[in-house]
């Protein structure tokens, strides 16, 4: 343990964990007039069950009915549509089809056509094989019929939590990295924190930390009310000449357990066919297998033919932070000063800025602040294909990945934003940089050289793919 908070300032609001659930909720308190601080244990944000995920942002259409997470899930789907320009946020909308590839499936279709429609979504139709071959002409013949849904998105992952953690901080939120918080005390009013940055006080401790919510809640009140239950999805990454091969995102008829095996471009131009659904102890390494791995690419060549010889980009793996209830665990504890956010599995991508006003109004029920009234608007940069890149406006210099054809200027601005990369993983995900065809074999060096002297974690091998 280091020295105290040189501030020596009490927050009102700790949050721990930088996943996107903690960016959005950090976001929130600090719009919302709370001195906010966030402590992330790794060098980046992003790195734990937020590096690696579908990227969908969902309607909400198949979530149960009446849930927390439908509610949040739709309350961050409206939110997301409404700010996502003011930042400069990709947003692709390709609608999705949950499509039956058996006759068992094919019953389903109209149950799931009616939870859509009880969850409000009422713009889901019924898609007879024909009409699937018009809008899909690569996907295979064996599709028996399809429910619709149009409002289903693509968005970029990880721009999106960066965006909503450089406005807190553009609202005087403090992030603190390679801050891992150990143990705590509650006096009655506030709590002690000790991390591995030093000692902090904050009245009010949010627990975001994902993969670890219910270690940090043993640790620090002798006992959690949930058990978190690493479940790894891994995933292919096609070549981006696939992705001319599909339009929508194709969902097949889920099962009791998961959402199954999903095929979709993304907003960087390639085709993804993920994520499966293992259960694991493990909560911090997501392996992959080469014969999962295989089955994914023979059910992906099944459902779209075309693919058959299609090179692979990449391949990776994430873990949810699934707990022993599919709901999510979200509670305060007034007394304490305590709110709990678990167990946010596989939507999270989609429900943070809705979790985020939930717990607003879970805390706010004790305490006030005055809200920011004319909030800031940080842009981030773009990554998406389908939107004007770097390389494509005057002046960018030079390419120094040809794969994802991210410019020099572009490594240099993130190197030099407000919330830098800690690590090669980070940069990655703000620039693309090593995430192409060949991995980082080619710009790895460049990269290295460029990052230096500037990432805590800097990139030892110049070889990009070896850290992720
Ligand atoms: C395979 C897969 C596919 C998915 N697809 C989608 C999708 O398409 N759409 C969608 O909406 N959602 C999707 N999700 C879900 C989404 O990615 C998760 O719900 C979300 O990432 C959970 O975020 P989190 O912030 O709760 O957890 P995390 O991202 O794990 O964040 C928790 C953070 O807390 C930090 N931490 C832990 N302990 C401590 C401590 N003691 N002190 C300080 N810091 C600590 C960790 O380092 C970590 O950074 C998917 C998830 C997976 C794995």
């Amino acid at each position: 343990m280091t020295e105290n908070d040189p501030s020596n300032e009490t927050y009102d609001v700790a949050i721990v964990g930088g996943g996107v659930v903690g960016c959005a909720m950090a976001r929130r308190f600090a719009l919302e007039g709370a001195r906010t601080v966030l402590l992330e244990k790794s060098s980046d944000i992003l790195s734990g069950a937020s590096k690696a995920n579908s990227a969908i942002l969902h309607t909400g259409f198949d979530a149960p009915s009446g849930s927390l997470e439908l509610q949040c899930m739709q309350a961050g789907y409206r939110e997301y549509l409404e700010i996502h320009g003011r930042m400069n946020l990709p947003l692709l909308r390709t609608g999705a089809m949950v499509v039956a590839w058996n006759a068992e499936d094919q019953h389903k279709l109209a149950g799931i056509l009616a939870q859509a429609k009880a969850n409000g979504v009422d713009d889901v139709e019924m898609l007879d094989p024909g009409q699937i071959r018009a809008m899909e002409p690569h996907l295979s013949r064996a599709a028996l019929g399809a429910v619709l849904v149009p409002g289903e998105h693509l968005i970029d992952p990880w721009s999106a939590p960066l965006a909503y953690l450089q406005q807190a901080m553009a609202h005087g939120a403090q992030v603190r990295l390679r801050a891992e918080v150990r143990q705590g005390r509650f006096d009655g009013q506030a709590w002690t924190l000790l991390t591995t940055q030093g000692r902090l006080r904050a009245r009010q401790v949010i627990n975001c930390a994902g993969l670890f919510g219910d270690l940090l809640e043993q640790n620090l009140l002798g006992q959690s009310s949930f058990r978190i239950m690493p479940r790894k999805g891994q995933f292919v990454v096609f070549d981006k000449a696939a992705a001319s091969l599909l339009g929508s995102i194709v969902l097949p008829v889920p099962n009791e357990r998961t959402k199954g095996i999903v095929l979709t471009r993304t907003v960087y131009g390639n085709l993804l066919v993920g994520p499966t659904a293992e259960e694991q102890e493990d909560r911090v390494h997501a392996g992959l297998d080469g014969a999962t791995l295989q089955s994914l690419i023979d059910a992906a060549v099944e459902r779209i033919p075309a693919l058959a010889g299609m090179p692979v980009t990449a391949t990776y793996a994430g873990l949810r932070p699934a707990s022993e209830k599919k709901e999510y665990r979200i509670q305060a504890d007034p007394e304490r000063h305590w709110i709990t956010v678990g167990g946010i599995r596989s939507t999270g991508l989609t429900a943070a800025l809705g979790i985020a006003r939930h717990v607003y109004s879970l805390y706010s029920q004790q305490h006030q602040h005055v809200a920011v009234s004319a909030p800031t608007w940080p842009q981030v940069p773009n990554l998406a294909e389908h939107l004007p890149r770097d390389w494509q406006t005057p002046g960018y210099g030079e390419i120094v990945c040809h794969c994802e054809l991210v410019t020099r200027r572009e490594i240099q601005a993130a190197l030099a934003s407000p919330l830098p990369p800690g690590d090669i993983g980070g940069l990655k995900r703000r620039t693309r940089a090593c995430m192409g065809r060949c991995q980082g074999f080619y710009c790895g060096a460049q990269v290295a050289e460029l990052s230096a002297s500037q990432l805590a974690v800097p990139l030892a091998t110049g070889r990009c793919h070896e850290q992720h």
